[in-house]
């Protein structure tokens, strides 16, 4: 059996049976630091406090970094502008249009939801020794960071961001309620389903309404 690089198919070695023409899948050297090299490059991590600087897909500089306080965290949907947080909806749209306007400056500082992480607590408990005395659970924190981008731009080029935004919000939106439409349609259909059943009915009728 050779021993085959799953990216690049590099036969890596070979193993007994030798006359078997399966291939045992693994991956090379190279291949796996280029894994990790790509892996690295889509995980923005600046610590709390500090700043990186960015490339975005459209060629802007960005600046990365982690909203300590409440009033910097900011969710989907929402722009802070040189400071000021707005939710991004054509209902807000004439008031961030008057509050760019009043704005000096030509560029302002323009900041969103770049990215979040999340802890997944990987299972120690099976691996802990009988001697170990009993911990004391730590409460748990919220462990999601958030990673706030700040971009300056021109005003009429903060005006795009949020519209472009708020018909996201939007599609957002008629999806969930598209979805609870459908939820809430089953549920009613289930619920005069189960109206039409006799009580003697067994529940493998449940499945099949219609006939
Ligand atoms: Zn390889």
């Amino acid at each position: 059996m050779k021993i085959t690089c799953s990216d690049c198919k590099t036969t890596l070695g070979e193993q007994t049976p030798f006359d078997d023409p399966f291939k045992i899948y693994a991956r090379c050297v190279s291949c796996l630091a280029k894994q990790k090299e790509k892996a690295s490059r889509f995980t923005p991590e600046p610590k709390p406090g500090q700043k990186k600087e960015i490339t975005l897909e459209n060629g802007m500089k960005g600046v990365l970094w982690v909203p300590e306080s409440k009033e910097e965290k900011l969710s989907l949907g929402e722009l802070a502008v040189s400071g000021k947080r707005c939710f991004c909806s054509k209902y807000e749209r004439v008031k961030c249009q008057n509050y760019l306007a009043g704005l000096k400056d030509e560029d302002v500082d323009v900041s969103f939801l770049h990215s979040m992480t999340c802890k997944i607590e990987t299972s120690s408990k099976s691996r802990k020794k009988k001697q170990d005395p009993p911990k004391i659970e730590e409460p748990k924190k919220d462990d999601s960071i958030n990673y706030n981008c700040t971009i300056r731009a021109p005003k009429h080029y903060v005006q795009l961001i949020f519209d472009d935004m708020a018909e996201r919000m939007d599609r957002v939106l008629e999806i969930l309620a598209e979805a609870s439409l459908k939820a809430c349609k089953e549920d009613r259909q289930k619920a005069n389903t189960n109206d039409a059943l006799s009580p003697m009915s067994g529940s493998k009728e449940l499945g099949n309404p219609i006939s």
